[in-house]
């Protein structure tokens, strides 16, 4: 039997749209919207197709979503000034720093910018103080995609508390925080990375596995109890004309995506997961729309509190 599928679209309209009544309340209340400045330093194109999402969610949700660019060539000085005059500037309540920074900026300079950002503007939950709040479990700035892995699970009733959760990848803004927010719902929980051994045995212990790691289609059928949720967080590009008729029976819909556009997205998890699991995120349509939302949840939770 297929898997039930855990429409992160559906619910991520449904949630955009009680978030825009609530920026039209603040807007009348505070005689401005709130806003949210991204900053992007050089021309990444995946970076330039990100931004370009989160600036339109921004703009159609009602707030001030401004785009500060840097030129490849910026220096860390000139990144760390950015953000210090964003910090400053009462128009904005969330600073996003797009990631990855530019390689010239040299090893660390994506910490010194993170940790530059004010704590109370840090809509990505990313700074020391917001991710000790999280350990803490009093965090309201939580990093957004497993802040929107939660609330999917918990719109669809999929049982945390008392539950194994496996979470495949340890980074910083996927795999730690989603640790910690199943922990927070008492789920017991085990985080594995590339150096785990036994990955699929580990896995089909888990009620909920979570894989965050960026290699298509890895997580098989083998790695998957029975009846299990299966959140998929990767999103790769596969251009490959073999590896995309490797995952598909002839025919299948998503061959003809790949006719179409040259290329496909795909996420961690193999397609014939769907036969095992008992409900399982798509990609795309799955978890990426709800990283956009609550990041917009995010910066209205920072107007609200805002100074
Ligand atoms: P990182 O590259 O920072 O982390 C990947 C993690 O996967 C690491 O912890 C790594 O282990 C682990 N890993 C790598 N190879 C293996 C393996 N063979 N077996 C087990 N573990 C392995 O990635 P991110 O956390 O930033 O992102 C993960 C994926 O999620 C990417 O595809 C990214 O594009 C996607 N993503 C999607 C978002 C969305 O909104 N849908 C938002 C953010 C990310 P180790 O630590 O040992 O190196």
């Amino acid at each position: 039997m297929s898997a039930r599928v855990l429409d992160g679209q559906a619910l991520a309209a449904r949630m955009q749209q009680d978030i825009r009544s609530q920026v039209a309340d603040f807007t009348r209340q505070r005689g401005r919207p709130p806003g949210l400045a991204i900053v992007l330093v050089g021309h990444d194109p995946a970076s330039e197709v990100y931004v370009g999402h989160k600036l339109k969610a921004g703009a159609d949700i009602g707030f001030r979503a401004d785009l500060n660019r840097l030129p490849e060539t910026a220096s860390l000085t000139d990144t760390l000034a950015l953000v210090e005059r964003l910090n400053r500037d009462a128009a904005y309540d969330g600073i996003l720093v797009q990631s990855p920074l530019p390689k010239n900026m040299g090893p660390g300079a994506a910490t010194r910018v993170f940790d530059a950002i004010d704590p109370d503007k840090d809509v990505d939950g990313l700074t020391p103080i917001n991710v000790g709040r999280l350990v803490q479990n009093r965090a309201e700035l939580i990093s957004c995609t497993p802040a929107g892995i939660i609330e999917l699970l918990e719109r669809e009733q999929i049982p945390i508390a008392g539950r194994r959760a496996v979470v495949i990848g340890r980074s910083d803004i996927v795999g730690k925080p989603m640790a910690l927010l199943l922990l927070q719902r008492d789920a017991t929980v085990t985080i594995c990375h590339s150096k785990t051994p036994n990955l699929p045995e580990v896995c089909r212990e888990a009620d909920i596995l979570v894989a965050a790691v960026g290699r298509p289609a890895m997580v098989t059928g083998d790695f998957v109890k029975p009846g299990a949720t299966v959140v998929d967080v990767g999103v790769n590009r596969l251009s490959n004309r073999a590896a995309v008729e490797s995952l598909y029976p002839p025919g299948h819909r998503r061959l003809g995506v790949f006719e179409k556009n040259g290329s496909l997205l795909v996420g961690d998890v193999h397609p014939a997961v769907a036969e095992v699991a008992g409900a399982l995120t798509p990609v795309p349509g799955g978890v990426g729309p709800l990283t956009i939302t609550m990041l917009m949840m995010n910066t209205l939770r920072a107007a609200r509190a805002g100074r």
